[in-house]
């Protein structure tokens, strides 16, 4: 319902520039302003400020421009907002004070908020996380991405267990975008040429802070319905599709950060979807006189390169034909070095020689990084044809291990805990190891007592969706149940939520019944597990996997300890690696790159049970959590076997035993020690502080610098 006819009172009137800033997202005072501007209306918009002026209602508003306990909180919050913006006194300017021009960053998804669906999962979480910490540090990123006006899609489950998805069409003046500007004010359209034709580019501006973030779009009217389309979804259509997105994307990135006067020193591609904005750059380097050769050397200088996944499906690659149709508008004066150009793209992986987007990446970035220790040897060792005669220690791929936002995934429980314990620079000084020694000095009933309530927000959460589609849908009862409705608010709770990919293994836990029953069954320590995520649309496998937990979730022998939780996003994330109290990863390794769940859940002191695959390989420290660690056989049957039966003796003779070891008082306090541990070893190092700061200190400023001394 619009209410356009509310008039912000003049005390308020900065309020739609706080509402429209993703800044508040990550600022407790911020977050505290739209929830006391109207607490029902906060809720029923899933924390949507932006919808939230679009309805309040006029007297609430004149009542909070006279209410001096929420000015105060307004103040404040609009005083941080001007010192989150500043660009002086940061990290980045104290540590490189003359550094060149901003840093572009390319990512085909972008998570922020949940009010922007443009994102998928984890590379997108990853890439929202990178952002606002650049933001907080001062790092003069520019993002650059796509506006899918039908974002990634919704799930609902069928009774059958059966994945459903629909597509819900943004409205526009509900999200926090504006037009993006071009120096003469003008609003920014720029032209891709996509096989034979134009496809015009619209460009939407989102705001983090210091950073800031374009977001293409074709569904403009100029363009046939069809382009129009192009951008509509995320991962949504076939190989054409995709290939059109990543020139739009490449190309049309590059040429509309020109248009609004950007010139970019450094160029970072998020994974390969990017990576066509090479050819845009060299030809644009040709047309400035540069030969092929040097305009390459001087793209591989400027670029640095991140790959995210060693599943051979999740790197991109068309055939020759498909990217010589589409790219044929493309060429201008980089067409005499057209060949040269398909050659850097070229890779064989056993099917047959395709244009590999990773490939093309791999061989024009000076600077290759994989997301942690691990992978970057299995990347070393899986992209060892790009380096012909080159040793697998010696190939060009380094690691900088993924971390997550502290400020954005920490819940304020804790937070409020820190700051009452912590030295008061905490925040500012969070991957700093010895900040987080005095978390020994939170007394173990207070640490309990935040670690209850973060559970009980998550079942009052869980009831609350669950409610809705029994009154709204009429679900059937066993799928209330399924929902999680069931579940002791006291008992142990496993958090299993992500992607559903076979190498995940989702329902790897149901494969012993009757041992997991005995477990979940226990009289004196019950166990109940939680899990949420989506298939991608087109991965049939993936849903098999969802149908198979479903199932378990509404099959009365498990007496309503298994839940599933649909339609898993930003928000849902939030309240699940909080509120359970152990986050289980059991991925067929080394396919799990990094994962970053599991470091949101030890931040708020949910410590990770995992395979040692991705980052908990160098997590785990031996008393911050658990590792599943059954001896390798080589053979997938017989690995998931070792591997379950490793899991049911850590959560028997374990897990479920110190949950449940209580001391007078009631309190765990053996269990408290690993949550502590969790929190300290986690929080410093596996923070995007950490991460961003390597970016910085090893990529983006050596990168930056020479720049200027460099006389061309
Ligand atoms: C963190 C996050 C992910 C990534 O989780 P992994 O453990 O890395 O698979 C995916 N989706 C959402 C919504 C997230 O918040």
């Amino acid at each position: 319902m619009e209410n356009a006819a509310v008039v912000i009172p003049e005390r308020l009137s900065r309020l739609p520039e706080l509402a429209s800033d993703l800044w508040w997202t990550w600022n407790n005072q911020a977050r505290e302003v739209f929830r006391r501007l109207d607490y029902p209306l906060w809720r029923q918009t899933a924390h949507n400020p932006v919808l939230m002026l679009r309805q309040i209602s006029q007297d609430i508003l004149d009542a909070r421009a006279a209410d001096q306990q929420f000015l105060s909180v307004y103040d404040e919050a609009m005083e941080a907002l001007a010192a989150a913006c500043g660009a002086r006194d940061t990290w980045w300017h104290h540590r490189y004070p003359d550094a060149s021009g901003p840093l572009a960053y390319f990512s085909a998804e972008f998570a922020l908020h949940q009010s922007l669906p443009i994102y998928a999962g984890g590379l997108g979480v990853l890439a929202g996380d990178h952002c606002k910490e650049a933001s907080d540090l001062g790092i003069p990123l520019i993002g650059v991405g796509f506006m899918y006006p039908q974002g990634y899609f919704h799930q609902s489950v069928s009774p059958e267990g059966w994945q459903q998805e629909s597509y819900e069409h943004l409205n526009w003046s509900d999200a926090p975008i504006e037009p993006a500007l071009t120096p003469e004010g003008q609003p920014c359209i720029v032209a891709v040429p996509l096989g034979n034709r134009t496809v015009l580019v619209s460009v939407w501006r989102v705001r983090l802070g210091r950073v800031k973030l374009y977001l293409l779009d074709t569904d403009l009217e100029e363009n046939t319905p069809w382009d129009r389309e192009l951008s509509a979804r995320l991962y949504g259509g076939d190989r054409e599709t995709r290939i059109q997105q990543e020139i739009i994307l490449g190309i049309g990135g590059v040429r509309a950060l020109k248009a609004m006067g950007s010139v970019p020193s450094v160029w970072h591609l998020n994974e390969g979807h990017a990576a066509f904005v090479v050819l845009q750059r060299i030809r644009e380097l040709i047309e400035q006189g540069d030969t092929f050769e040097s305009a390459l050397d001087e793209v591989r200088r400027t670029t640095i390169f991140t790959t995210h996944t060693p599943v051979p499906a999740g790197h991109d690659a068309f055939p020759f034909s498909l990217v010589e149709t589409h790219l044929a508008g493309a060429w201008g004066t980089l067409g005499p070095y057209r060949d040269a150009f398909m050659a850097l793209g070229h890779y064989d992986n056993g099917s047959g020689p395709l244009f590999n987007m990773t490939a093309l990446a791999l061989r024009t970035a000076g600077a290759v990084n994989a997301v942690s220790q691990l992978h970057g040897q299995v990347t070393r060792d899986m992209w060892g044809p790009i380096w012909p005669g080159v040793s697998d220690d010696k190939r060009p791929v380094r690691a900088i291990t993924n971390g997550v936002h502290a400020p954005t995934w920490l819940s304020s429980e804790l937070s409020r805990l820190f700051d009452e314990h912590l030295d008061a620079g905490w925040r500012d000084r969070h991957d700093d190891p010895e900040v987080w020694a005095r978390i020994l000095e939170i007394p173990d009933e207070d640490l309990w007592a935040a670690r209850q309530s973060l559970r009980q927000y998550l079942f009052a959460f869980i009831r609350e969706r669950a409610r809705r589609r029994w009154r709204e849908e009429h679900v059937s009862a066993a799928r209330v149940v399924a929902a999680g409705t069931l579940l002791d608010p006291n008992a142990l709770t496993i958090g299993f939520a992500r992607r559903f990919t076979g190498y995940k293994r989702p329902e790897l836990i149901f494969r012993n019944p009757d041992r997991l029953l005995a477990i979940l069954n226990a009289a004196r320590g019950p166990l109940q597990i939680v899990f949420a995520g989506k298939a991608h649309p087109a991965d049939e496998t993936g849903k098999h996997h969802l149908q198979q937990v479903y199932r378990r979730a509404t099959d009365p022998m498990f007496g309503g300890r298994i839940a599933f939780v649909d339609d898993y996003d930003l928000h849902v994330a939030h309240f699940l690696v909080q509120g359970c109290d152990v986050w289980m990863n059991n991925p067929r390794k080394p396919l799990e790159a990094s994962g970053t769940s599991g470091m949101k859940a030890s931040l708020n002191g949910v410590p990770h049970l995992s395979i040692g695959d991705g980052w908990w390989a160098e997590g785990y420290t031996g008393d911050n959590g658990w590792l599943i660690d059954a001896p390798e056989t080589g053979d997938q049957d017989t690995q998931d076997a070792a591997d379950v039966e490793a899991l049911y003796d850590l959560l028997e003779h374990e897990i479920v035993p110190t949950f449940y070891d209580r001391n007078p008082q009631g309190v765990p306090t053996r269990w408290l020690s690993f949550v502590r541990r969790a929190i300290c070893s986690v929080a410093p190092r596996f923070s995007a502080r950490r991460m961003v700061k390597e970016y910085a200190e090893s990529l983006y400023g050596p990168a930056m610098r020479p720049r200027q001394q460099e006389v061309r």
